[in-house]
């Protein structure tokens, strides 16, 4: 898979399983504070963050567009990819 500059919110309350996730769409659960995507980068890591705890991130919606801060770091992610997701795009660092 390609690198991708954008991802799709899906807003759900139970996640899908990791085998279900569609490439370019993160999918989140506003009930339990937590989101799943693959990584944009391709390699098919399966990214989890969660929301509103101390050491979470933090998510801000606006028209169906999704900012995420602070920045994703890759970690499990063989590239360890790191960007930005501010307003549906991909923002690489
Ligand atoms: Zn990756």
């Amino acid at each position: 898979m390609e690198r991708i500059n954008a991802l799709e919110p899906v807003f759900l309350d139970t996640l899908p399983e990791n085998d279900a996730l569609e490439y370019g769409k993160i999918y989140i659960s506003r009930r339990h504070g937590i989101s799943k995507h693959l990584c944009p980068d391709g390699c098919g890591t399966v990214s989890v963050l969660t929301f509103g705890k101390e050491d979470g991130w933090k998510l801000t919606e606006s028209d169906g567009r999704i900012m995420v801060h602070p920045s994703v770091l890759e970690t499990m992610c063989p590239h360890r990819a790191h960007y930005y997701i501010t307003y549906n795009r991909i923002q690489w660092l």
